[in-house]
């Protein structure tokens, strides 16, 4: 079988630099032929949507709102959506996957993590920490920083990035020996086409970490 998941989304309500919100992006993701879908939107210290200016619990709660509304209509048109997010550390972001929403409502502390505090809670809670296009160069990216000791995996072929910045993603990944990933960053309803392919069906973000750990995914544009 061939299961294909989209590993890097973004929904309006949680990303103020996407326009499709939950619903849509499981209609269209579902209409691309995608199995699933984990939404990653941009959390506090990123270009989130969200007030920041409220509650803790209140933060969380409009944050998630994007992944919510994905998965009730995932749920009816039989789209699987895992849940993850992206933080950004100055020019670098980090995609977090395997943790939920209870975890970001008992630490409101994490918007002061640094990189490596970051890894070090994320890693000991059960998560997994992946550094999305890390040689994106972009008119709102200061710097490039890599950070090859606080992420388990590196995002190797991005869709919205130019094909120089992935081939020297791919590189990095493979002189540091980290594992890779791949998805498309997508922010809008029309299709980019990106993700991993899997020979076996993934009923939980915890299998999606462990298809990657194990190798077993395919990297769709690699
Ligand atoms: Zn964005
Ligand atoms: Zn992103």
């Amino acid at each position: 079988m061939e299961f294909k998941i989209e590993t890097h989304l973004h929904t309006y309500e949680g990303s103020a630099c996407a326009s499709a919100t939950g619903h849509e992006q499981a209609l269209a993701r579902k209409a691309d032929g995608y199995d699933a879908i984990i939404v990653t939107d941009h959390f506090y210290r990123g270009n989130c949507r969200v007030d920041r200016n409220q509650s803790w619990e209140g933060f969380v709660r409009d944050f998630t709102a994007g992944y919510r509304n994905a998965k009730k209509t995932g749920d009816e048109i039989g789209l699987k959506v895992f849940f993850g997010w992206e933080e950004c550390f100055g020019g670098s972001e980090m995609l977090v996957y395997g943790l939920d929403e209870e975890f970001l409502y008992a630490h409101p502390e994490m918007i002061k993590w640094s990189a490596r505090e970051h890894y070090e809670q994320i890693h000991a809670a059960g998560g997994f920490v992946v550094q999305p296009h890390p040689y994106r160069e972009r008119d709102y990216i200061e710097g490039i920083t890599l950070y090859p000791y606080y992420c388990d995996a590196c995002e190797v072929i991005n869709t919205s990035n130019r094909p120089i910045e992935n081939v020297r993603a791919k590189a990095y990944a493979e002189d540091f020996g980290l594992l890779m990933t791949g998805g498309s960053d997508i922010h809008h309803a029309k299709s980019l086409g990106g993700g991993m392919i899997f020979e076996h069906e993934l009923n939980s973000i915890f299998d999606f970490i462990e298809g990657v750990k194990s190798g077993r995914g395919k990297i769709i544009g690699l």
